[in-house]
């Protein structure tokens, strides 16, 4: 018997559900909560179980959320709201008892600015409680963590060099859209590059250094070197790495409009003056924005996020590059949403599933590759994200 409470209900808490739903021996019992309940009725009505009970919560307030805790009595929480909840949904989980799962570390709402600091901050009230936290279980953050512990752990002694290749090849038929939160994206894409090399931080300019990849069942495409929150954990648990970067690819279209759009101040983050009511221009855009949960019926092509690593086994230099190819509209077909929501929402039923299983249960506050990769990587083609290798190829990097 376990009770599963999902927070959010936007392109990932909708794929959660489902694969939540899918997985009756493990979460028995369903509740999905968030800002706008007649959207977590739409969930639950779309999967089709009318045992999955749908509640109004605002995450911000942790009173609020206790008192649904306290009613529902949840042995795990999955939070897919936003990055901006990450504490209170923490703090809430602590006075009631819960164990935590997020799949983006937290960002507070007026700066554009987000590391683990405030979270690992949390390590020693779960540890004191007995309860555990699993912080950034998506897919980069989440799985390529994962696949990055798998490789310490099967192919090498030592992992130098770490690639993160995030590509996303499918085609929405749109001039411009985000493929999760606008507010969200938005903020970290334009925020400044970074990357780790030998035992530093070295910052660029805004998708300043970018270079031609190839992914598997794709071809090349232009890639662009990002700061990424999976880096700040991976150079802290696997201290052998000399470098950590992380790569995501985007069309010249997306990109110009990206510039405009920063031209013109609609990325601003503050707030200012429209006619005697305080906006926030990157939020007004959000709502002229197409809605990301909607541009999985005309999505084509797929997604491609793997890990390339070099490094030493018995004193030889090996690579190693582990990765998913998912097909936008396969993932539309069984959950209705694209595959950024698919590839998202299944890692984190994963998690979710490791912990409640009792695999990865461990008091305190947890990256995910800190817990053992093997039943995570057994689960993950089980749910639709299958995984494949290649052994001394060429990185290209
Ligand atoms: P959406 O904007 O589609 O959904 C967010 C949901 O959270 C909405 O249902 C929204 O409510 C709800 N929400 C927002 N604020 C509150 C609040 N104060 N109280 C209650 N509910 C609230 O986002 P996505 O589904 O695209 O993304 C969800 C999360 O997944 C984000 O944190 C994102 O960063 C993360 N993510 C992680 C990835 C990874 O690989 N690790 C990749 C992609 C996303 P309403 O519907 O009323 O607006």
């Amino acid at each position: 018997m376990s009770k599963v409470l999902i927070i959010g209900a936007g392109g990932v808490g909708t794929v959660v559900a489902h694969k939540v739903a899918q997985n009756p021996d493990v979460f028995t019992e369903i509740l999905i909560a968030s800002r706008t309940r007649a959207k977590c009725e739409a969930i639950a009505r779309a999967i089709g179980r009318p045992d999955i009970q749908t509640a109004q919560v605002d995450a911000d307030n942790v009173d609020e959320l206790t008192r649904l805790f306290d009613r529902f009595h949840p042995d795990i929480v999955i939070n897919v709201a936003l990055p901006y909840q990450d504490l209170t949904i923490m703090e809430a989980c602590l006075k009631s008892g819960v164990h935590y799962l997020d799949t983006a570390n937290y960002e507070p709402k007026d700066v554009a600015h987000f590391e683990y600091s405030w979270q690992w901050a949390y390590k020693q009230r779960f540890e004191e409680a007995g309860l555990t936290a699993i912080l950034g279980c998506g897919f980069d953050p989440g799985v390529s963590g994962i696949y990055t512990a798998y490789a310490a752990k099967h192919h090498f002694d030592e992992i130098h060099y770490l690639d993160i290749v995030d590509c996303n090849a499918g085609n929405h038929h749109k001039a411009f859209a985000t493929n999760f939160n606008p507010e969200i994206n938005i903020r970290e894409i334009t925020q400044n590059g970074r990357y780790y090399q030998d035992g530093q931080w070295i910052t660029t300019q805004p998708l300043e250094i970018h270079r031609a990849l190839t992914y598997p069942n794709i071809g090349a495409r232009d890639s662009y070197l990002l700061y990424h929150e999976e880096l700040e954990s991976l150079v802290k648990h696997f201290p052998t790495l000399k470098r950590a970067r992380f790569w995501m690819t985007f069309g010249q279209e997306y990109l110009t409009h990206l510039r405009v759009i920063q031209n013109i101040g609609m990325a601003r983050i503050d707030e200012v003056d429209y006619n005697g009511v305080k906006i926030v221009p990157l939020q007004f855009l959000k709502a002229v924005l197409p809605n990301p949960q909607d541009l999985g019926a005309n999505y084509e092509g797929e997604t491609s996020i793997g890990c390339r690593i070099r490094g030493l086994k018995e004193g030889k230099e090996h690579t190693y590059y582990v990765y998913n190819n998912c097909s936008h509209q396969a993932a539309y077909q069984e959950t209705g949403m694209q595959g950024v929501s698919y590839t998202t929402g299944v890692p984190a039923m994963i998690g979710a599933m490791m912990c409640l299983q009792g695999k990865w249960r461990r008091p305190g506050v947890w990256n995910v590759e800190e817990f053992d990769p093997d039943p995570f990587m057994a689960q993950l083609g089980l749910q639709g994200l299958p995984w494949h290798e290649q052994l001394d190829g060429d990185l290209e990097l």
